[in-house]
């Protein structure tokens, strides 16, 4: 899945892996699992990732391409921040070649509002916005009961710097994967279920 911070690419990730019954990868949340329990690559990431950079390519590379080796791949998965740059996707064709590549483009202004907004659950990463999506009582999951936060590279001076890094390093695999004839894209305005079923058409075009 290809899209800028805060397009709704983890909100449609998961909805398409219960759809499609197929494990939903997310790299960042993958990573930040790691750095909340200090591990080797968690310690080198952390740095990375509070500034709104991408974490070196070995490490997420390596990282992902273990993932993809579980048994729950075999039948297919949803990738969800990866690949971020070319080479990552030169990489992921040798080890996961795509089927088919999702784009979600969204006006750079509603990019913005919407991560201001983003709350994420500590324990179980579900993701919230207090204006579009709020959970039931503030403050706390609806799934599980733990505290939701905002993420600090959700704030204003970081996501903009996350913008810049995508327009200049991801941005590109769209030509990558326009030239395979592999992306679909996708308008990501409007609500969650709008946004979904426009997926689904895609999909079967
Ligand atoms: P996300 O949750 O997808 O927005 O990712 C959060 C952060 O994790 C990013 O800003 C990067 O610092 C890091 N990250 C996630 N995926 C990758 C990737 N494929 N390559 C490098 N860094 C990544």
């Amino acid at each position: 899945m290809l899209g800028p911070p805060s397009s709704g690419k983890g909100t449609q990730a998961v909805r398409i892996s219960n759809h499609y019954k197929i494990p939903h990868i997310s790299i960042g949340d993958l990573l930040r699992d790691h750095v909340d329990r200090c591990t080797e690559y968690g310690k080198k990431a952390k740095s990375f990732m509070d500034n709104g950079q991408l974490v070196p390519d070995d490490l997420v590379v390596e990282m992902t391409k273990k993932r993809l080796a579980k048994n729950d791949c075999k039948k297919g998965w949803i990738l969800d921040g990866f690949p971020r740059n070319l080479t990552q996707a030169k990489k992921l064709d040798k080890f996961g070649k795509p089927d088919v590549v999702l784009n979600l483009f969204i006006e750079p202004t509603e990019l913005i509002a919407r991560s201001a907004g983003r709350r994420i659950c500590t324990k179980c990463h579900t993701v919230y916005n207090i204006s579009s999506n709020p959970s039931k009582n503030e403050d706390v999951c609806d799934q599980c009961g733990g505290e939701l936060i905002q993420r600090d590279d959700d704030k204003e001076e970081v996501i903009r710097h996350r913008l810049e890094v995508y327009e200049q390093e991801t941005q590109p695999l769209v030509k990558h994967y326009v030239k395979r004839n592999l992306l679909k894209s996708v308008y990501g305005g409007g609500g969650i279920d709008a946004v979904f079923q426009r997926v689904l058409d895609a999909f079967k075009h």
